[in-house]
């Protein structure tokens, strides 16, 4: 849960810094933090928004390893800027893709700590 955390800090998204980290057993997987995509500077849409689930979940992709994310952790971590943690459940656009890749196991921060959905 740290890792995600300090991988949140990667992420220059001006309204929320989000982390992420896929385990496997006790070895990571996939990182990935929530950013803007560059194509999409000019707008605010939410949609121009790549949420770190997503980007950790698509580097797996990308390197031919999705079978990986099948039994796989997920952790999700919110920094806030004035310190501490923020709620990181993963978002009703993440949860199904989560779900279909089969990971089992979801832990997000809270503002008091952490909690966990079993997928
Ligand atoms: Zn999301």
């Amino acid at each position: 849960m740290e890792k995600a955390t300090i991988e949140s800090f990667k992420s220059t998204f001006d309204r929320a810094n989000v982390g992420c980290v896929i385990t496997k057993g006790d070895r990571i997987i996939s990182t990935g933090h929530n950013q803007i995509r560059k194509s999409r500077l000019k707008s605010n849409h939410f949609e121009g928004s790549l949420h770190a689930e997503m980007d950790a979940v698509m580097k797996l992709i990308k390197s031919g390893r999705i079978k990986e994310l099948n039994g796989s952790t997920m952790f999700v971590s919110r920094s806030m800027k004035k310190g501490g943690t923020g709620l990181a459940m993963p978002c009703e656009l993440c949860f199904p893709i989560i779900q279909a890749m089969k990971i089992k196991r979801i832990v997000f921060s809270t503002a008091t700590g952490y909690s966990e959905i079993k997928v």
